[in-house]
């Protein structure tokens, strides 16, 4: 028998999101992001759940030709274009469309002797990356209409779309960067490009659902389809189902005494009789190792505490009240019953975080 820990995926929470990003987008038409193995999901799961989304984006190069090799035809896109020039023409073989963010990859495209590979009428559709004001990615709205021209002077490449990325969608009017400031300098690199037909992604999660007014020919949905809060608001508040429920069992039940310490550290020191459940899950499954003492945990489907520090392989839970608690009884470390965004809050990260860091030996089993 495998250790008793899986991450359940469900599927149907899947599409239940994804339509809720749909309901937002309006018109728009919607990429599921499906990066970092779909936040941890599995990207084969994510494909098989997400047959209707408009398009798949991510960063991997190698993904991106597995969703091909899935039987996906319809769009994947590449967020952070392509890396190497190896990589030009694997992605117009496999029909991959890249943002372009920088003049290295413009350099790269003009280079490349693609077609000679992959037959005259290589195509690669290019979405161009304007920096807003989050500086990682993307030409400044003065550089665009330059980066435009020197685009579509290369046969092969296609300009399709203009996209940005918002630094803080969940926090409007962040003084370091308000949100309306980084709409001006989008707005900027549109009047730069007057004329042209392309279309605008802007949206993420959080500027999906807090900001049905801004308008995206494509909207990009990430954390909202599995489930988790791009910002402060419960994902519930948004109609919004976990994707994943990580589970194992309790393997060894301790009657500790008062004054007695649990764990590494000796930092839970009980203050009165206790019953210490040890559950089959630890940091190298992916549970955060900042967990405090009264991370909420559900055994048997009640809530309950994490006490003690949390090792490799297993967490010590208070189950002095759960009457039935046994070995063998099911622990829910997040998913249904348990937002994952409130176990990220005791481990002082988000949800996000949590997801992509479930470990490869924990098993990731599908359900409807
Ligand atoms: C990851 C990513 C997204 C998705 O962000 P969420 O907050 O998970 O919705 C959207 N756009 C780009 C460019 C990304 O890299």
């Amino acid at each position: 028998m495998p250790r008793p820990i899986t991450a359940t995926i469900h599927l149907s929470a899947l599409r239940h999101n994804y339509d809720i990003a749909r309901q937002h987008g309006g018109t728009a038409k919607v990429w599921a992001v499906v990066k970092a193995n779909a936040y941890g999901h599995g990207l084969a799961f994510a494909v098989r759940a997400l047959q209707d989304a408009d398009g798949l984006a991510l960063v991997e190069v190698d993904g991106a030709i597995k969703i091909r090799e899935l039987g996906w035809t319809k769009p994947v896109l590449l967020l952070e274009g392509f890396f190497h020039a190896s990589d030009v023409p694997l992605v117009a073989q496999h029909q991959i469309d890249v943002a372009v963010h920088c003049n290295e990859q413009i350099a790269l495209l003009e280079q490349a002797e693609f077609a000679a590979d992959v037959g005259a009428g290589a195509l690669i559709r290019v979405h161009l990356k304007v920096n807003t004001g989050m500086n990682r990615l993307g030409f400044k709205p003065g550089d665009i209409a330059a980066a435009y021209q020197r685009l579509t002077a290369i046969k092969a490449v296609q300009v399709v779309d203009l996209m940005m990325h918002f630094a803080n969608a969940d926090d409007e009017f962040n003084p370091g960067l308000p949100l309306a400031e980084q709409l001006r300098r989008f707005g900027q690199a549109q009047t730069a490009l007057h004329g042209a037909k392309i279309e605008f992604s802007l949206s993420n999660s959080a500027a999906n659902l807090l900001h049905d007014e801004i308008k995206n020919d494509w909207v990009r949905a990430g954390i909202m389809l599995y489930g988790g809060s791009p910002g402060a608001a419960q994902a519930s508040s948004f109609g919004l189902l976990p994707a994943m429920t990580l589970r194992s069992e309790l393997i060894a039940i301790q009657d500790v005494e008062a004054g007695e310490s649990v764990g590494y550290g000796s930092r839970f020191v009980a203050a009165k009789a206790m019953r210490i459940g040890v559950v089959a899950c630890g940091y190298a499954d992916g549970y955060p190792r900042h967990a405090v003492d009264g991370t909420p945990v559900l055994v048997n489907g009640l809530r309950t505490t994490m006490v003690g520090r949390v090792s490799m392989d297993m967490i010590t839970v208070d189950v002095t009240d759960i009457a039935d608690a046994q070995v063998g009884s099911v622990v829910t470390l997040w998913g249904q019953g348990l937002p994952i965004d409130d176990v990220a809050r005791a481990a002082d990260t988000i949800g996000y975080e949590l997801m992509c860091a479930v470990a490869q030996r924990v098993q990731l089993v599908a359900e409807e």
